[in-house]
């Protein structure tokens, strides 16, 4: 859309606030808003200031000025406002005009550059399931609870999950037991639809929405895929709109990866395609799961960097208590066509040409999906250029439950990293993939090992309530 097309529309949908937005280090988006009659052409071109010394992660205090440049593609009414207004999504300058080489959304847009530059094809599409859990604040409370308390069974997070206030309803979800049940043990049927409506309104095409899992009101909501920077604004608006409605219905919503012990977690599985044009190059008629020879060399890519590419994927000390054998989360850096417990899955059933893809599973929604993306395209393509072959590399295919093997065959087989520090180590030792072609800088790979070494850290010195039930009797 042109600048001239914002400007009319501001005007002719009565817009009375202009809303920039810009997104942080670890995903997080924030705002700065302007009167629509402080808004003109002018602003498309200057941009709006802000202090960047005061978002974690990004400049020194001595360097604080930076610019938010708005990008026209991503407009939408915002529709919790009471008073008009529209969100741009901006990409973050330095007051040289230099693109900021900390700015996630350049980044992926660096990336997306980077494709067209590589030969390999013109667009990769993603399509993110970013599940999420609904709860009542009572609920939460008592959540957090099962999570530092409960020890080791299922048992107690079970019981601790059904205190409720007002008694016991009936058709409660078991563990593991909330995967698409009509209501009424499936409570959250409006909620999901009334955010649905408003994901519709803003303009994302939502395929469908369902309970998930989990018993606690876990829930998904899929909307179409898209090119990369256009799918993580996409789930920029996804989280703002699902946090907002269970605010607006007196509940919270949370993409935290495990805040139930002892139930399924939520994860963001990420499909992804690369395309020439019109062409789907990830489709071979009749071979393995109709996968081409690029798209082989795709996962040789991804799962070949997996455990570097997971600091970016899974990028919390929560993140790893989800990778854990037993939950549908993967633990195992193989693929396979249909089986959920490899980190790729390749879908099969009512797949077309078009629809060829892989679906990566491990990353969870506190990934920033601009760095994530960006990360998991210069793997991928790192794979094509390399000819990672993933099979002669013993990734599979693997087509067993990988949680049943016997030790023996286990060892055989990769696992993802233990914990966030395993992920930066790793990260450390291979980054590479993601320097090529200047898409991520050596400043924004140090800088974020060391943003994410202080969150590792802060967590570890804590003393987890988990340590008195094993430790306090001693
Ligand atoms: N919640 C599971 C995960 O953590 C996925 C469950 C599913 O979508 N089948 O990845
Ligand atoms: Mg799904
Ligand atoms: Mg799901
Ligand atoms: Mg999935």
């Amino acid at each position: 859309m042109s600048v001239e097309n914002v400007l009319e529309l501001i005007k002719e949908k009565d817009i009375q606030f202009v809303d920039f937005r810009f997104v942080d280090l670890s995903g997080r988006a924030h705002h700065i808003t302007l009167p629509a009659s402080e808004v003109d052409g002018d602003t498309f071109v200057n941009g709006v200031a802000f202090d960047g010394s005061s978002i974690a992660g990004f400049r020194g205090i001595e360097e604080s000025d930076m610019v938010m440049m708005p990008d026209t593609e991503s407009i939408f009414v915002d529709p919790f406002t009471e008073h008009p207004t529209l969100n741009i999504m901006c990409n973050i300058f330095t007051p040289d005009g230099e693109r900021y080489d900390r700015d996630p959304r350049s980044i992926a847009q660096k990336a997306e550059e980077y494709l067209q530059k590589s030969g390999v094809g013109t667009a990769a599409f993603f399509a993110p399931e970013s599940e999420f859990f609904i709860f009542d604040d009572v609920r939460f409370e008592s959540s957090m609870h099962t999570s530092f308390y409960s020890v080791d069974s299922d048992e107690a997070a079970w019981n601790t999950a059904r205190k409720e206030e007002g008694g016991n309803l009936g058709f409660k979800i078991k563990v593991k037991g909330g995967y698409v049940p009509v209501a009424p043990v499936d409570t959250q049927q409006d909620i999901r639809s009334e955010m649905v409506r408003l994901l519709q309104e803003s303009g994302l095409r939502v395929e469908r929405h369902h309970h998930e899992v989990a018993t606690a009101g876990q829930g998904e909501i899929n909307f179409r895929f898209d090119t990369l920077t256009k799918t993580a604004d996409n789930l920029m608006k996804y989280k703002y709109i699902i946090h907002n409605v269970a605010r607006q219905y007196g509940k919270v919503a949370t993409f935290m990866p495990k805040p139930l012990f002892g139930d399924n977690g939520s994860g963001m599985h990420v499909h992804q395609s690369i395309f020439d044009g019109d062409t789907p190059l990830f489709y071979e008629k009749g071979a393995y799961a109709n996968l081409s020879q690029i798209a082989l060399h795709y996962i040789g890519g991804i799962l070949y960097h997996a455990p570097a590419l997971i600091a970016l994927t899974n990028p919390s000390t929560n993140s790893f208590k989800r990778l854990v054998p037993g939950y549908e989360a993967p633990v195992n850096l193989v693929f396979s066509k249909g089986n959920r417990s490899a980190a790729i899955r390749i879908p099969v059933a009512a797949v077309t040409p078009k629809g060829c893809r892989i679906e990566f599973r491990t990353p969870d929604s506190t990934a920033n999906p601009y760095l994530a993306f960006a990360a998991m395209l210069l793997a991928g393509l790192d794979g094509i250029k390399r000819k990672i072959d993933p099979t002669a590399l013993g990734y599979g295919p693997f087509d067993r439950n990988i949680y049943e093997l016997s030790d023996e065959e286990k060892k055989e087989i990769r696992s993802v990293p233990g914990s966030l520090d395993e992920a930066l180590d790793a990260l450390e030792a291979d980054s590479e993939f993601l320097t090529e072609g200047g898409v991520f800088s050596k400043d924004f790979i140090d800088n974020y090992v060391a943003f994410k070494r202080q969150e590792a850290k802060a967590v570890a010195i804590r003393v987890h309530p988990h340590e008195y039930s094993l430790y306090f009797d001693c």
